[in-house]
């Protein structure tokens, strides 16, 4: 579409000449004229002034796209300018009565207002703490906060409030000044023209129809935001009395630390990764080639179970079983971590994952917690990498001599491509074997992309696991005794049993996870022992004999590395043909 503008022809009737011709057709796309007089300060006031409402309506949408991108970026931009535009194609609109007209000011004034408010917030929140107004940080912040918090907070940051509030000011100032210049109406009958700003504010009105922009919003966006809060502090409530009466079931438990000398104990959590995409599992492609490398240097210190299963297809659950022991219902098991902490240890939970929920079930029971990413929902794209300082530094600390510490890793969570660096994907540009297999299995060419970006996030992802690895080996004295576990909440689906890509509770690779034991002291299973097949939500059992703790409900036939251990199937939403491979 094409707009052109022509001002200050001769003619009264001619003056303000706006054409709007829509491509292929601008031989009948009608002309609209309307008089006004030059652009110029003291005309604008004068009634009939297409240019000055044309003038009105740019700089009050420049404004709002100005503050849109100061507090949203990439495609959100978009969609916002979208949502933000019907009020200043309005002022494109004549109107023929005052009164509408001072509405009109007064509602479009607000609507900048309402952008703006949003986005000098949210720019700030981006500014000061690298962090969305509803991730888990700020909320958590926010609902914590009481009024005296609140002030005490304003008194340390006011010069940053001062900063944003004078661009909202501004931006105020501008929109108020050319908010009041909008189009008059210059006769009775509607032009075509006007009956095509209908269709463009008809369009725009479409945006709001849709769920995921409409709640892009500020009205609505905030509106969710503050009612986020409120069911935030109801849930936790609840979270801290449980947790509470967690640690209060753990010491009744009274777990005995029952080795000598220091202890420190890693466990390492993925996300999303399927050992049937692990070169250390034998996959065609070379994507764990430094876990490989630990492997051959470690021998049997290094136990990589070849034959693990999560029983939860998604990471809620998955965390849960783990962490009481595959029974979270039914007997109303004691929390690992709280068991730990009983025992004597110090605990870390150092986590990229950004989650209310397992903020508040897990990593709470913590003596430290490190969240690293805090923007929400999966188009978070903080690398594994980010948690590595936080990991070392946990080594260093030198207050205690039994530490647990928890890694909570991103994997390769969906979206694939957000989980490795930019240029590392060496999978995507030769045809190999793995690439031929798909093929040959008739997979689409979008699963195989996706199958390529996921083996390069699993390369990276080798690179963070192996430093975590390689971190454990070298810290503190040769003799102190150290181990290392690392398992996956679940695993996912890329083409290996259906053409698709993602999380996968209806077939097997849903629930394809490695896990890996490593330890400096004391025997871990070796050769046709690690052939047994291993259940995630068992874990709790191994990770109390990694750490050494003597308990009441100790039970040795769960315990993998136990020569005691019996294994029983789980039950799984799909048909297993064998847990043995
Ligand atoms: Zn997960």
């Amino acid at each position: 579409m094409g707009i052109s503008l022509r001002c200050g022809s001769k003619d009264p009737a001619k003056v303000g000449t706006l054409k709007v011709q829509r491509q292929g057709a601008a031989q009948n796309s009608p002309a609209f004229d309307f008089p006004s007089p030059r652009l110029t300060p003291s005309h604008i006031d004068a009634p009939r002034h297409s240019c000055s409402a044309l003038l009105a309506s740019g700089v009050v949408g420049a404004t709002l796209l100005a503050l849109i991108a100061l507090g949203h970026d990439g495609r959100r931009i978009a969609q916002l300018a979208v949502l933000a535009a019907p009020p200043v194609l309005w002022l494109l609109w004549p109107l023929h009565s005052a009164r509408l007209r001072r509405w009109r000011t007064a509602l479009v004034w607000l609507w900048v207002m309402g952008f703006g408010l949003d986005a000098v917030v949210r720019a700030y929140l981006l500014d000061t703490y690298q962090a969305a107004p509803d991730s888990a940080m700020v909320l958590g912040a926010a609902a914590n906060t009481n009024a005296r918090e609140s002030a005490e907070y304003l008194r340390m940051h006011w010069r940053s409030a001062v900063v944003w509030s004078a661009a909202l000011v501004a931006a105020g100032g501008v929109a108020g000044l050319f908010a009041r210049h909008g189009a008059v109406a210059p006769r009775a009958r509607r032009p075509f023209w006007v009956r095509s700003l209908l269709l463009i504010l008809l369009a725009a009105c479409v945006a709001y129809v849709s769920k995921p922009w409409r709640r892009l919003h500020p009205v609505v966006f905030w509106t969710q935001w503050s009612q986020s809060l409120h069911d935030q502090r109801t849930a936790w409530a609840g979270q801290e009395k449980t947790r509470d009466a967690q640690r209060a079931q753990a010491r009744q438990v009274a777990p005995v630390f029952s080795r000598e000398g220091p202890s420190t104990v890693v466990l390492v959590i993925t996300d999303s990764i399927n050992r049937d995409n692990m070169g250390l599992y034998g996959y065609g492609r070379p994507t764990t080639p430094r876990l490989q490398a630990h492997k051959a240097q470690e021998g049997d210190r290094m136990a990589v179970l070849h034959n693990a299963w999560s029983v939860d297809a998604s990471t809620l659950p998955a965390l849960r079983n783990m962490f009481h022991f595959g029974q979270p219902e039914n007997e109303r098991p004691p929390h690992l971590l709280a068991l730990a902490r009983a025992a004597g240890y110090k605990v870390w939970w150092i986590s990229n994952h950004d989650d209310l929920a397992i903020e508040q079930q897990h990593a709470r029971h913590a003596d430290v917690v490190d969240m690293v990413n805090r923007t929400p929902g999966r188009a978070s794209a903080s690398l594994d990498g980010e948690i590595l300082d936080c990991v070392q530094e946990a080594f260093a600390d030198t207050s205690t001599d039994r530490k647990l510490i928890v890694v909570h890793l991103m994997g390769a969570h969906p979206h694939y491509s957000l989980r490795f660096p930019e240029n590392a994907n060496p999978f995507d540009d030769s045809v190999d074997a793995v690439e031929n297999g798909l093929v040959k299995d008739g997979r689409s060419a979008w699963v195989r992309h996706f199958r390529q970006e996921y083996d390069a996030a699993l390369l990276y992802h080798d690179f963070v696991v192996s430093e975590l690895l390689q971190q454990t080996r070298s810290t503190g004295k040769p003799d102190d005794y150290r181990a290392w576990m690392y398992l996956s909440d679940h695993g996912q689906e890329v083409g290996h049993g259906s053409d698709r890509a993602g999380h996968s509770p209806a077939t097997a690779s849903g629930y394809r996870i490695p896990a890996v034991v490593w330890r400096n002291r004391e025997p871990l299973p070796t050769g046709a022992a690690t052939q047994q097949p291993f259940r995630a939500d068992w874990a709790g059992w191994s990770l109390m004999d990694l750490l050494g703790i003597r308990w009441s409900g100790q039970k040795a036939e769960r315990n993998v590395l136990d020569d005691r251990y019996e294994w029983r199937a789980p039950e799984i939403p799909v048909a297993v043909e064998s847990f043995s491979r």
